[in-house]
């Protein structure tokens, strides 16, 4: 997604070779534009398969899934990191590994939300390890629901998340691929080095 690269190029920060903020338009500050054009490319890329569901994790995720099921005219859902007291013992809940933060927590999503019935396309901010995605295919699945495909807003092809879901039979659309980056420039696949 060309506004998308462009974007990343302007007003992203390249922290370290593996760490890109992004926190000035995409998960602190949000600029809603790009958002709604983001929902409007996930929706895009999945209109012809009858998705029934988006499904995403809190709380970076969330603005992007409201898009994108605001775009497919569906509702969306957001797993739990923590189990809130109004969640009954009616959950389907995974373990994610965060890397990042080097801790692990406990996604948890209502059964009464998600069925057999269901068709889901799940939608994050970033792709990196897959950590937290995979989590939200194994609740997918723990539901008995099928499966579409994942929507990443930007992921990091230099890591492993893209291969596992692959592997796993996934189908994974991400809207900005960074192929490689370092302090000041930022290189996306298929496209050539652009300096930010
Ligand atoms: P995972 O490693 O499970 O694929 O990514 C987990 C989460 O870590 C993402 O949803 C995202 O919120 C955060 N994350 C991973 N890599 C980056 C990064 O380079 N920049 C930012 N801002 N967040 C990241």
């Amino acid at each position: 997604m060309k506004e998308l690269q462009e974007r990343i190029v302007r007003d992203g920060k390249v922290l370290s070779s593996h760490v890109l903020k992004v926190d000035s338009f995409l998960n602190h500050q949000v600029d809603p534009v790009l958002t709604m054009q983001i929902g409007q490319a996930f929706a895009e890329l999945f209109r012809e398969e009858r998705v029934t569901k988006v499904l995403t994790i809190e709380a970076s995720g969330i603005h992007f899934a409201l898009a994108t099921a605001y775009a497919l005219g569906i509702p969306f859902i957001y797993a739990k990191k923590k189990k809130a007291v109004t969640l009954t013992e009616d959950v389907y809940s995974v373990p994610v590994h965060s890397f990042t933060r080097q801790e692990t927590y406990q996604i948890s999503v209502s059964k009464q939300y998600l069925s057999a019935e269901d068709r889901v396309l799940i939608v994050d901010d970033f792709l990196a390890t897959g950590a937290a995605l995979l989590g939200l295919t194994k609740i997918v699945a723990d539901a008995g629901a099928h499966l579409i495909g994942v929507g990443a807003v930007v992921e990091k092809s230099f890591q492993e998340g893209r291969g596992l879901l692959e592997q796993a039979g996934v189908r994974v659309e991400s809207l900005a691929r960074i192929a490689s980056m370092s302090i000041g420039e930022v290189n996306f696949v298929h496209q050539a080095s652009v300096h930010s």
